[in-house]
C-alpha cells in the first residue's frame, strides 16, 4: 500500500481514533485480515466472522508488528473505529487507487473469472509491475485487499469480480472504476440464486455500464448474451472469439493431439500462431479474453501469443495435471463446476485420454435450481458419448443423476457407478487405476473432491 498516516486513514473511512498515541505515524506495511500475515507497519482489519471474530485477535496484531487496527469497536490497541468494517476498506482502497495512476482491469463472467485473471497478469507483467489476486478475491472484501497491494510502481491493477445478486458489481465497481471491463460469458452459475440467464446477464452486465466514455469494454463475440452488452455501455468496446467479426479473434481452434489448445491469434495488428500448455478448450476463450485485454495496452499479437504459450496455471484445482509415478495422469478440476465447465473438462479429458483409459470422477454442480436435474443428467449423457470409460459419480441425489444420464445414454455396465462419498470414490480408484490411466476429479467447491486427488497421490 502507499505510506498514509494513521489521521489520514481515519479521514478517509470517516473513523473515531482510540488509543492511538500518535496520528502521524505511517501505515506502510500491507493491509491484512489474519493477523498471521502481519508485518511491520501494517494495517490489520478485524472483522467479525461467523466462527471467528477478529477483534479478538487485535492485540495480537498489534504485537506482531501492526500499526493500527481498523475495527467495529475498541479493542485496548491503536485502533480507527467505524460502524462497517467492510465499507471502510472499500473507502480506503478506492482512495488509495483514485491517487495512483494505475490502469486498472476488472473482469467478471460466470466462468473463467480467475483462469483468466491469471492469463492477464502473465501478460501484463511483460509490460511493467501488475497486481493482481492471489487465487479468488472477488468479493466486497478481497476486491479492496487486492486492490490495496497496489503502489507507485504499479502499472496495472487486475481485478476479478464475482456477483451472486444484482447490484454485486455495481459495488465492487464502485470501489475500484475500471478502465477496461470485460466479461467473459453468462452461463448457469448460481443461477438457483439469480433466477434465470437474463438476470444473470443483468447482473454481469453491471460491469459495462460502470465503465467511463474513454474506457474500454472486452466483450465475448460468441456470447449473444455478452455480446448484447455492447448497448450497454458508454465505452468502446472490442468483442473477442472465433466470430468473423471479433476484433481479437481465434482461428483454427483446435486441440493437439496431446489434449492442448491450439489456434491462430488475430489481434487489429497482427496474427501469430498459439499452443497453449493449459489444458482444456474453454482456456481459449480465456486467452482471447486476455488478449484483447493486452492489446488495448499495448502487447504486440507476437508477444501476446508468445506470452500465452507460456502461460500456466496460478491457481490451485483447475485443470491441474499431475502425473503419479506409475504413470496415472490426474486432471484436479476440483475447484468448482458447473454445466458449462463441466462439458469443457469432460471433452478435454477425451482428447487427452485417447487411446487410454479415462475416467471422470464427477460430483454434485450446486447452485442449480429447478435446472438440476436436466443438467447433471446431460452431463452424465456427454460422458458416455465420449466415451469416457468410466464415470464414477460421488455423492448424494444430483449424483445419481449424473449416473442415470449415462445410463440412459446406453452406458448399462460398469461403466458408471455411484459412490455415496469421497472416501468410497478413493477407495474404489486405488483398487482400480493402473498405469497409463487418466482421471478427471471434479465437481462443486462445496463437494470438496479435491481430496480424492490428494488421497491418490499420496499413496501411490
Ligand atoms: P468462481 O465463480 O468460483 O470465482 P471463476 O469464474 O473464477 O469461478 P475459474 O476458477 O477460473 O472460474 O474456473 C472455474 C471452473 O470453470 C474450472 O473448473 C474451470 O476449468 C472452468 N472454466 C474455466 N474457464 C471456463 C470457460 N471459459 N468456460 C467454461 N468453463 C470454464
Ligand atoms: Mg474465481
Amino acid at each position: 500500500m502507499i505510506a498514509l498516516s494513521l489521521a489520514e486513514i481515519a479521514e478517509i473511512v470517516g473513523g473515531q481514533s482510540y488509543d492511538i498515541p500518535d496520528p502521524a505515524a505511517i501505515v506502510s506495511g500491507p493491509v491484512v485480515i489474519d493477523s498471521r500475515e502481519v508485518k511491520q507497519g501494517s494495517l490489520f482489519v478485524a472483522f467479525t466472522g461467523e466462527r471467528v471474530d477478529g477483534h479478538d485477535y487485535a492485540q495480537r496484531a498489534v504485537e506482531a508488528g501492526a500499526a493500527v487496527v481498523l475495527a467495529a469497536r475498541p479493542v485496548g490497541v491503536p485502533a480507527i473505529v467505524v460502524d462497517d468494517v467492510v465499507a471502510a476498506l472499500g473507502a480506503l482502497a478506492r482512495t488509495v487507487v483514485g491517487r495512483l495512476g494505475t490502469t486498472v482491469v476488472a473482469l467478471t463472467g460466470s466462468a473463467g473469472k480467475t483462469s483468466t485473471k491469471d492469463l492477464i497478469a502473465q501478460l501484463l507483467e511483460r509490460k511493467g509491475p501488475t497486481v493482481y489476486p492471489a487465487g479468488n478475491l472477488n468479493n466486497e472484501i478481497g476486491l479492496p485487499l487486492t486492490a490495496l497491494r497496489a503502489t507507485e510502481e504499479t502499472r496495472h491493477l487486475v481485478l476479478e469480480m464475482g456477483a451472486r445478486y444484482i447490484g454485486d458489481i455495481c459495488y465492487l465497481t464502485g470501489l475500484v472504476p475500471p478502465r477496461i471491463g470485460l466479461v467473459l460469458n453468462v452461463g448457469t452459475a448460481h443461477i438457483g440464486e439469480f433466477g434465470g440467464r437474463e438476470q444473470i446477464a443483468k447482473a454481469k452486465g453491471e460491469m459495462v455500464e460502470s465503465l467511463p466514455e474513454d474506457g474500454l469494454a472486452v466483450l465475448n463475440a460468441d456470447d449473444p448474451l455478452v455480446r448484447a452488452m455492447t448497448s450497454r455501455t458508454k465505452a468502446r468496446v472490442l468483442l473477442f472469439g472465433e466470430a468473423a467479426d471479433a476484433d481479437v479473434r481465434g482461428e483454427n481452434v483446435r486441440l493437439t493431439a496431446d489434449g492442448r489448445p491450439a489456434f491462430r491469434l488475430h489481434t487489429p495488428t497482427g496474427c501469430s500462431d498459439v499452443t497453449m500448455r493449459l489444458y482444456g478448450e474453454h482456456h481459449v476463450s480465456n486467452a482471447l479474453a486476455a488478449a484483447a485485454v493486452a492489446h488495448e495496452l499495448g502487447l504486440s499479437a507476437d508477444e501476446i501469443a508468445e506470452a500465452l504459450s507460456e502461460a500456466g496455471t496460478l491457481s490451485r484445482w483447475r485443470m491441474e495435471v499431475t502425473e503419479r509415478p506409475d504413470g496415472v495422469t490426474f486432471v484436479n478440476d476440483a475447484y468448482n463446476a458447473n454445466p458449462e465447465s463441466m462439458r469443457a473438462a469432460l471433452r478435454a479429458l477425451a482428447a487427452m485420454g485417447k487411446g487410454r483409459r479415462t475416467w471422470a470422477v464427477l460430483g454434485q454442480m450446486a447452485e442449480l435450481g429447478d435446472a438440476s436435474l436436466t443438467e447433471h443428467d446431460a452431463v452424465g449423457r456427454l460422458a458416455v458419448r465420449l466415451n469416457v470409460s468410466k464415470l464414477v459419480a460421488v455423492g448424494g441425489r444430483e449424483a445419481s443423476w449424473l449416473q442415470l444420464g449415462a445410463y440412459n445414454e446406453g452406458s448399462w455396465g460398469e461403466e458408471s457407478v455411484h459412490v455415496s462419498d469421497a472416501q468410497a470414490a478413493v477407495d474404489l480408484l486405488r483398487s482400480e487405476l493402473r498405469p497409463g490411466d487418466v482421471v478427471l476429479v471434479k465437481a462443486s467447491r462445496s463437494v470438496g473432491l479435491e481430496q480424492v486427488v490428494m488421497a491418490l497421490l499420496d499413496n501411490a
